[in-house]
């Protein structure tokens, strides 16, 4: 299930919207019934109920059921309500911004149903808009059941601006961050390896890219690394202890001591990017160390009584950017130089 849209978020959200629909109708009861309009008190009574009811259905996990029921319920009570006391308080207003609770619970229904949805946003918004549109022509040139006074109309269709303003923006602001953030997970996923947490191929390119579109290519050096032998480790001692092996150098390669960009290119291969300081060739020195450094890592392999250490080395080949060369060039220098490291006997560097 989706990590921003489980069960508990949208029992949360369907408690806030259940308690402040009961503020509502207990408010709108108060209203009716002190003005004297007894079909609407009357009706906010069974409005009540059914909230207070509600809550039952929201912890019962029944909230598909809770929206459409509530729709209705709306729905129903604005028709009631324009009928009563005629478009000029305003309560029509409230078939509009609905639309984006039903939009935003049929979101929410798809995305915790892998898809599949018990809330559809637009006919309940069609039924909203008929509804609406009728009120506007029905109530044309008739005459509402009561008449309280015209201040009063006034405050309410002011209150009702308001609710509808505030739903509107509320729902779509909450819109807008769960875009974000489920926006922001996805080009995570996609731009980061999920073995070993290390940028994936498609982000060192975009950031190789970027510095060639900025012309300050000629100022880095980028080396393509490969785990020698690495088949074998595998076939000896399993996939997963690759996998161990693969995280260990990706940790070794990445850090911070090292001020470069690394990212894992593909299997068991890695590119690393860094700035060239005072020379056009890459650092060999530099490079050399990190060789070193996994040669000298001590990877340990365990099961049971048997407990050793097996040999991890890397084959780099490294080149600095040559003017007019695309990425792609350049990387392909950098790997021919790297099979050139492989052929000459591996665990060797090669600029
Ligand atoms: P060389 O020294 O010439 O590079 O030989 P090699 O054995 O390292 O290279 P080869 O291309 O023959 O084998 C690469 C192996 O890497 C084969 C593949 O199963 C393994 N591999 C690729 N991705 C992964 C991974 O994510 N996990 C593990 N455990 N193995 C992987
Ligand atoms: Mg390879
Ligand atoms: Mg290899």
């Amino acid at each position: 299930m989706d990590y921003f849209f489980n069960q508990k978020i949208a029992k949360n959200m369907a408690f806030l919207l259940n308690t402040i629909f009961l503020c509502m109708h207990i408010f709108f009861f108060l209203f009716f019934s002190y003005y004297h309009v007894g079909i609407m008190a009357n009706f906010n009574i069974f409005s009540m109920i059914f909230y207070f009811c509600s809550y039952a259905f929201i912890k019962k996990n029944m909230l598909a059921l809770y929206i459409n029921l509530m729709a209705f319920e709306v729905i129903i009570h604005m028709i009631f309500a324009v009928v009563c006391v005629g478009t000029g308080y305003g309560f029509q207003m409230c078939l509009i911004c609905i639309v984006s609770i039903f939009f935003y619970a049929e979101y929410f229904s798809l995305k915790m149903n892998s898809g599949k949805s018990n809330v559809s946003g637009s006919l309940l918004s069609a039924l909203s808009f008929t509804s609406y549109i009728g009120l506007l022509f029905g109530m044309y040139g008739r005459e509402p059941l009561y008449v309280i006074n015209e201040k009063v109309q006034l405050f309410m269709c002011a209150a009702m601006s308001v609710i509808t303003f505030a739903v509107l923006i509320a729902s779509l602001k909450l819109m807008t961050l769960f875009f974000l953030k489920s926006e922001a997970r996805l080009s995570k996923q996609a731009e980061y390896d999920a073995l070993t947490g290390l940028p994936n191929r498609h982000y060192i390119m975009r950031h190789l890219n970027r510095i060639l579109e900025k012309g300050e290519a000629d100022g880095y050096w980028l080396a393509m690394v490969d785990i020698d032998n690495f088949k074998g480790i595998n076939d000896t001692y399993g996939h997963n202890f690759g996998d161990k092996a693969l995280k260990a150098l990706a940790c070794i390669l990445s850090d911070e001591k090292h001020d470069v960009t690394v990212c894992r290119w593909g299997g068991e291969e890695f590119l690393i990017v860094g700035r060239l300081i005072e020379a056009s060739r890459p650092p060999f020195d530099k490079i050399d160390s990190i060789r070193e450094q996994v040669e000298e890592y001590e990877l340990m392999y365990e099961n049971g009584e048997v407990n050793k250490r097996v040999p991890l080395t890397i084959t780099i080949g490294a080149a600095a950017y040559s003017k007019e060369t695309t990425i792609e060039e350049w990387v392909s220098i950098a790997d021919k130089r790297l099979y050139v490291g492989k052929y000459n006997g591996k665990n060797r560097v090669v600029c």
